[in-house]
């Protein structure tokens, strides 16, 4: 191994801490191994963190915290003063938990260090409660707040001050799982740095004056300084980024040794369509539609992307390209990321199709076997020319015929290419469609292989839905709000809780929610409900009689969230919205402001102050704009190009250090790295491998 010369930040440091624990061989295959190996982590912890992502001890060792906790000092209890962060190390005297109003737990525990006692509480953590006894010693961080001191964490007993330390790491956490908790898991998995291969060729690490990986790691989760933490993350942003440089650059190559057919110039189909539109295309589709027309021209796939807010016109400009395909004698697919979205994108393009003389099919599971084996055999003999279905049934079940336009729907891309029914060195053209407009900084760099289409405008120019933030007290002022624009015939969506559960739950829950509301606030009006678990022919009928104006509310799960079109509809509540995603919200409101009307959003979330930053950020920016560039920068901001579905869509797994717009000069640096390793072999190309693996399309409903 080479020595690294210039490790301005590690030289002083060796952290026996951490790492090495102990001199041994290093065993890279433990870092595979589930959770439930590590000491003190159980099942029913290790399933909590497979919901955040973190499956294995290396997830545990990647699992990056979003911030630190800043230094603070250990103070005497008397010396403490108010609103100024501290730590107090104490006995615990007694301790007591109360039931607030609502679902809210306090716990509380006198304590004391000599000087004077204090009553330090904790909320809604109610398992606090069991873990404290008379006579414990704790070490306690947090502010002296109205009611005593306000514990924001703790270490108990004769632990090692983790989560109070200075610059403790704060990681991303979830209402189902403690900081405490995922902190005690990395702590058990940091040992196992030990055995993290660096895959960066000794040469790139000095001369960008990077410390090896393991080091890396080691200070991301126990730094002894912000700026300790900050070289951490950016020697694994570094590698992360120069990998995505790669497997770009292989994959460019890649492609242009592919072959597409040529679909030539549209022709007899493509004008009919036109015809057929009841309007006539805006300037960005018909700037799309050339862009698209000269892709097919070309016998190398196309690898476009079509970006634009909900309810720009995308999915007119994508039935083109599918037509396309068709008029040339050939086939379409068109690709949702669920059962109900490929069932809404069929009905919006069934009419059309029919009227046309094109045969479209709907490929579902909720099809009986026979009926599902004869769609599959129309698709493969050729007869059906456009197949509707989720990327899963499509990529997995069906092989086609003459397969030359492939629309992809919300998701990542890669499955297409992959797919065992093409012939080798084969591939249609690939539309991706977006509703989530990705920020220009992530177009040049995860997409720096597509071409880019970008519908910047609605057909009508609609005006701004205007959104509040309204805490659950006030809620009722939401549904007064909804009553009277009920009551001035405008029609409203509920928005049911995004529940970690199954459909079957949330339906019921759903189903709970709008009998609720039949008999309280929505007394006066017809109100039904959707959910995935209706029966297509139901939902259709729901769907239909809302539509008509036969239902003054929709209340449903986020089963509406694409692909529903009414613009009577000016009105929508989003319960609990802070458990949503700022790319979901903006989804969901993207069903009102169809119309010419004033629409408005309502999300009702839990007080403020029980909500988490990112989720205020979240809710103050969708009151703040309806830009949807605007809302993704912000959210690219918040989770760092983590796990943005625009990033997840890109093929690639989720980026866990780098931000990509904060980066920006490290990505260029990577870039240039990049250029002269493409086509190093080695440790190196198998990282890039793992990099690009093919994400599992998402089962959903
Ligand atoms: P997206 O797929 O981007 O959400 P859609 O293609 O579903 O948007 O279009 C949203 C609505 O606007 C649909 O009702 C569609 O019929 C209508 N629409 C699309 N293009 C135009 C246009 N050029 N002029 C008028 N209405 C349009
Ligand atoms: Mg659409």
């Amino acid at each position: 191994m080479t020595a690294i010369r210039r490790q301005t930040v590690f030289a002083s440091l060796d952290h026996p801490r951490v790492w090495p624990m102990t001199p041994r061989a290093p065993r890279p295959e433990r870092l595979d191994l589930a959770l439930d190996v590590l000491p003190g982590v159980g099942k029913a912890v290790a399933r909590r963190l497979a919901a955040l992502g973190v499956h294995t001890v290396r997830d545990a060792l990647e699992h990056r915290p979003h911030r630190y906790e800043s230094a603070v000092d250990e103070v005497a209890i008397r010396d403490l003063h108010p609103d100024q962060e501290a730590v107090i190390v104490g006995e615990v005297l007694n301790v007591a938990k109360r039931r607030l109003r609502g679902r809210r737990v306090r716990v509380t525990a006198r304590v004391s260090d000599g000087s004077v006692p204090v009553t330090a509480g904790w909320f809604n953590q109610p398992w606090v409660a069991d873990q404290l006894e008379p006579g414990m010693r704790v070490r306690l961080r947090g502010k002296l707040g109205r009611y005593g001191f306000d514990v924001r964490s703790y270490d108990l007993g004769d632990e090692t001050a983790t989560s109070t330390a200075d610059f403790a790491p704060v990681y991303p956490a979830s209402e189902e799982i403690a900081q405490k908790t995922v902190r005690r898991v990395v702590a058990a998995a940091l040992p196992h740095v030990a055995d993290v291969f660096d895959p960066l060729p000794a040469e790139v690490r000095e001369r960008e004056a990077l410390p090896l990986k393991r080091d890396a790691l080691a200070v991301v989760h126990r730094p002894e300084s912000n700026v300790e933490a900050e070289t951490g993350r950016r020697r694994l942003a570094f590698e992360e980024l120069l990998l995505l440089q790669i497997g770009i650059a292989r994959r460019v190559a890649e492609r242009e040794r592919t072959l597409a057919p040529s679909l030539g110039e549209p022709g007899e189909l493509a004008r009919r369509y036109r015809e057929a539109l009841p309007f006539a295309l805006t300037p960005y589709q018909e700037q799309a539609i050339r862009e698209l027309d000269s892709d097919l021209a070309r016998t190398v796939p196309m690898q476009r992307l079509l970006q634009g807010d909900v309810g720009s016109g995308k999915t007119v400009v994508a039935l083109y390209a599918l037509l396309r395909a068709v008029g040339a004698g050939r086939q379409g697919a068109l690709m949702a990321p669920t059962e109900t979205l490929a069932e809404q994108h069929f009905l919006t393009i069934a009419d059309l199709c029919l009227e046309l003389g094109v045969t479209c099919e709907l490929l579902t599971s909720a099809l009986s076997a026979r009926d599902h084996a004869a769609v599959r055999g129309r698709i493969a003999s050729g007869e059906a020319r456009i197949a509707v279905g989720t990327h899963a049934l499509i990529q997995r079940e069906v092989s086609f015929a003459d397969l030359a336009v492939a629309v992809v729907d919300e998701q990542h891309r890669f499955g297409v290419e992959q797919r065992s029914a093409l012939a080798q060195g084969r591939s249609p053209h690939v539309l991706h469609m977006t509703a989530t407009p990705i920020p220009r900084t992530l177009t040049l760099t995860v997409y720096g292989d597509l071409a880019i289409s970008e519908i910047a405008k609605p057909p009508a120019s609609r005006k701004p839905i205007v959104t509040s933030w309204i805490e659950e007290q006030r809620a009722s002022e939401a549904y007064t709000r909804l009553a009277r624009l009920l009551r001035e015939g405008r029609q409203a969506y509920v928005v049911c809780p995004l529940v970690e559960a199954s459909e079957t739950t949330l339906a019921r829950a759903a189903e709970e929610e709008a009998e609720r509301l039949r008999r309280a606030e929505l007394a006066d009006f017809r109100v039904g409900c959707l959910h995935g678990r209706l029966k297509p022919a139901e939902r259709r009928d729901v769907m239909a009689r809302f539509k008509a104006g036969e239902l003054d509310v929709l209340v449903a799960t986020t089963v509406i969230e694409v692909g529903v079109d009414v613009p009577n509809a000016t009105v929508m509540i989003v319960q609990e919205a802070d458990r949503f995603g700022l790319a979901q919200l903006h989804q969901l409101r993207g069903r009102v402001g169809r119309g010419a009307e004033q629409s408005y959003c309502l999300l009702v979330s839990r007080q403020r102050e029980e909500l988490s930053e990112p989720a205020q950020t979240r809710l103050q920016a969708l009151c703040d704009t309806t830009d949807g560039f605007e809302l993704a920068e912000v959210d690219l901001d918040l989770r760092g190009g983590g796990a943005l579905l625009g990033t997840r869509q890109s093929g690639i797994s989720d980026l866990r250090f780098a931000r990509i717009r904060a980066d920006r000069p490290l990505l260029e640096r990577a870039r240039t790295a990049a250029r002269a390793l493409a086509g190093e072999s080695g440790p190196l190309r198998d990282a890039v491998d793992a990099l690009f693996a093919e994400v599992e399309p998402e089962t959903l409903a």
